[in-house]
């Protein structure tokens, strides 16, 4: 199996398993069984995120921090009515078009439960609201249920997460479409990472993580490093990428295909610029490898500006894996940057020794 295809069949492993933020134990647990053959010791903390380690022949030597997500973007059952339609909200940025009309995976007590959010027949739609989207607060969801009482005896109650329902598609390209890949493909990469150096013994420590509720502010990696001894990290995650008809390439440099993302900034509610020293670094091995990246500046957060500023501050950049189609069921990516990530990573993180600067100055 060439390496691009093993990435494919973890990826889509990986896939397979639901978890919204806060309620990613499913993949919590996924996580620590795929790093526990590769990691000299796998933990979890109370607060969810999982941690492996690949302790390096040289204690001087730098240790890293590789971090993905565990969380996806979904739904949270918010009411059910008396006809038995359960009311919804969403956790995380869900696209509000990609809802309605699509089929809905419902994780009740009892298991999941299939679903359809409903839409209004278009022989009633008027024109008026053709062209509009109604809000969260309007839409439904449909399990077959004929009243609140029989929706409860399937399994279901306010606060049961839902998961669209939908699994990859392959495109042409080696590009994948799919709900989730934000971020399954970022522990993807540092599950891949870990096997690539499982037999390599290197100087450097490495620290495999997987941090709880990305998407709901960064929760998990506020805490993350707080009891390691960690040097740098890099917040491995996806971006939103240009060159689709609706997005025009001077709003956002990135391409799919074309490499993976090293981020100069982030910009959100507010600008956070990533640390020039694991940025060097990782452009650095690109470079010295022929290996193919793009630089520039993304739209929203990663974990990166969240390890940012734990204990007095680690050197933290996000490096990640455009996507088109943020945040609805079929974000789309390119194994190939995929895998192009995850050469320059275990690269880097071979060649670094205690020679390493990590001052700026
Ligand atoms: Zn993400």
């Amino acid at each position: 199996m060439s390496k691009v295809e093993e990435i494919k069949s973890l990826f889509f492993k990986l896939l397979s398993v639901n978890g919204i933020s806060g309620f990613e134990e499913p993949m919590i647990k996924t996580l620590m069984e795929e790093l526990e053959p590769l990691c000299d010791e796998v933990y979890q903390t109370p607060r969810g995120n999982v941690i492996g380690v690949q302790h390096g022949t040289d204690p001087d030597a730098p240790k890293v921090a590789l971090a993905a997500h565990t969380d996806q973007v979904g739904f949270i059952v918010f009411s059910i009515d008396e006809r038995g339609f359960l009311r919804f909200r969403k956790i995380g940025g869900s696209v509000t078009g990609s809802i309605q009309g699509h089929q809905m995976k419902v994780h009740g007590k009892k298991g999941p439960v299939m679903g359809v959010a409903g839409i209004k027949p278009g022989h009633m739609t008027k024109p008026s609201e053709a062209n509009t989207i109604p809000p969260i607060e309007q839409l439904y969801i449909d399990v077959g249920a004929l009243s609140r009482e029989e929706a409860y005896e399937m399994g279901i109650e306010v606060g049961t997460p839902i998961t669209w329902n939908t699994g990859p598609a392959e495109l042409a390209n080696n590009f994948v479409a799919t709900a989730a890949a934000d971020d399954r493909a970022g522990l993807t990469a540092i599950i891949t990472v870990a096997k690539n150096l499982k037999d390599k013994p290197i100087p450097a420590s490495v620290y495999y993580i997987g941090t709880v509720e990305e998407e709901i502010g960064l929760r998990g990696a506020e805490v993350a490093l707080f009891d390691l001894d960690v040097d740098m990290a890099v917040a491995i995650d996806t971006c939103p990428s240009g060159y689709q008809p609706d997005v025009k390439p001077v709003d956002i440099v990135y391409e799919v295909g074309k490499g993976p993302a090293l981020q100069v900034a982030e910009m959100s509610r507010s600008t956070r610029i990533s640390s020039r020293v694991p940025r060097e670094w990782i452009a650095e091995t690109a470079e010295k490898h022929d290996l193919p990246y793009q630089r520039g500046i993304m739209y929203g957060g990663t974990d990166a500006s969240a390890m940012q500023q734990t204990k007095t501050g680690v050197p933290a950049v996000p490096f990640s894996i455009p996507r088109r189609y943020s945040h609805s069921p079929v974000e789309l990516l390119s194994l190939d940057d995929l895998y192009h990530l995850t050469e320059i990573l275990t690269h880097g993180l071979s060649e670094l020794d205690s020679s390493f600067k990590f001052l700026r100055v």
